[in-house]
């Protein structure tokens, strides 16, 4: 008989269509698959192994659409103030990734990937960059990835930012990296064609870019009016704005990331609802750099597929979520507003995406779907019921800790100890290198 690992004895919340609550429920695992959810005491009879989740919440991983796990090296860092959005990017942004070297980006993939394993986040879609470690620089990362034990989608921005031979080696670095994927058969690992944004990239480098998606049948990973500037850049050298460009090279669809989209008009709007293009909303991070928040009921009422990242910002989607909220609050000056339009781009619009990008359903505890389930140290203390399962998520759960994570049926974490990683270590080993990478930003 075939291994089976029930993580059961708690309250489950299935999300999904079904949306259901499950009371001294379980979850049933065989291999990378899940295999039943229902009672424990109905389920425990099947299990070869077992995790008692001591009442806790059981429901599914969590999902991050938009992340930059490179910024790392930002913590603390000491970079010149900034007085609008292309200097976050020239003082800080393009400073620290130049300054990266090929291990540098493997350290700086393990911490907040062992933050994806503390908050339950067991699929990211990444963004990279590091311009003098290009080659071989995903292949690091998907080595952390595959120590680490999540899901992960990744991608090299491709740039004219550091020259044309730069540009090239992006490209390379993409399509080396689409081939490893091709070749992977155990749906952990898949990749985009990146883009840093409009504003970086001419027009030879845009289409190359819009070539290679479609010999490898995928989407851009790419930030697209995160500020005013990608607009102005793209009408004063193409004369028409960021997302009518990318239309006309054939760039937006389906398997297409459009990362922001806060200064976006109608005319962008349609386009995007037209070709079903997946936009991402961040935002902790256009909070931060006072960007502005970009219009997600008006792209949600459209049909536009909106999910919800963190742009590096965190590797805490609950955490995310509730910025979410609050920003939609503080914008619209609407205490009711926010609420729906969170849940739908975190576990709906998320779950969509990952499930397409991983080819299995994600992001919801049925049978037949990725084993990918969390245990969070929330034992409801008001009736849960499926009404109410997201203000259980939003304001209680959100506030607790995750005890155990299992991706692809391997658990990462159990009781709060992490499994795959060790973070002291990890966390040891990066502060020795970080005075030197430091030291190279500062000198750029
Ligand atoms: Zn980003």
């Amino acid at each position: 008989m075939a291994e089976t690992l029930l993580i059961g004895n708690g309250t489950v919340f299935t999300l999904g269509a079904t949306g259901q609550v499950i009371p001294d429920g379980g979850v049933l695992i065989e291999g990378d698959c899940i295999v039943d959810v229902g009672p424990t005491a109905a389920l425990a009879k099947r299990a070869s192994k077992q995790i008692d989740a001591g009442g806790r919440l059981i429901m599914p991983g969590l999902i991050c659409a938009h992340h930059h796990l490179y910024s790392t090296f930002a913590c603390g860092i000491a970079g010149e103030p900034a007085s609008n959005f292309v200097e976050v990017l020239e003082k800080l942004w393009w400073k620290l990734d130049r300054a990266l070297d090929l291990e540098d980006v493997y350290y700086s993939a393990l911490i907040p990937l062992a933050r994806c394993i503390r908050s339950g986040t067991t699929t990211i879609l990444d963004h990279h960059a590091s311009p003098n470690a290009i080659a071989g620089s995903l292949g690091r990362i998907g080595d952390a990835v595959s120590e680490a034990g999540i899901r992960a989608s990744l991608c090299y921005e491709v740039t004219d930012r550091n020259g044309m031979d730069g540009a090239q080696a992006g490209l390379d670095e993409s399509a080396d990296w689409l081939d490893r994927c091709g070749a992977a058969t155990d749906g952990m690992l898949h990749g985009l064609v990146g883009v840093h944004a409009a504003m970086t990239v001419g027009e030879e480098t845009l289409a190359a870019c819009v070539a290679l998606a479609k010999q490898y049948d995928t989407g851009l990973h790419i930030h697209v009016a995160e500020d005013q500037a990608d607009q102005d850049d793209s009408l004063q050298k193409y004369g028409k704005r960021v997302i009518a460009r990318l239309d006309d090279h054939g760039g937006l669809g389906p398997k297409t990331l459009a990362i922001h989209c806060v200064h976006i008009d109608d005319d962008e709007i349609a386009r995007l609802a037209k070709t079903g293009t997946v936009v991402v909303h961040n935002p902790q991070s256009n909070m931060n750099n006072a960007v502005g928040c970009a219009n997600v009921p008006g792209l949600l009422a459209k049909g536009i597929p909106v999910c919800l990242g963190t742009d590096g910002m965190t590797s805490n989607m609950l955490e995310e979520a509730r910025a979410s909220l609050f920003i939609r609050h503080h914008v619209a000056t609407d205490p009711a507003s926010g609420f729906g339009e969170t849940v739908t781009m975190l576990f709906e619009n998320n779950a969509a995406l990952a499930s397409a990008c991983f080819g299995r359903k994600l992001g919801v505890l049925e049978q037949g779907a990725g084993a990918d389930v969390i245990v969070v140290d929330h034992i409801p203390f008001t009736p849960a019921t499926p009404d109410n399962v997201y203000g259980q998520l939003l304001f209680g759960a959100a506030a607790e800790r995750v005890v155990t994570t299992v991706c692809a049926g391997k658990v990462l974490m159990r009781d709060g100890k992490l499994e795959t990683l060790d973070m002291a270590r990890i966390a040891r080993e990066t502060a020795q290198r970080s005075p030197q990478t430091w030291d190279r930003f500062q000198a750029l």
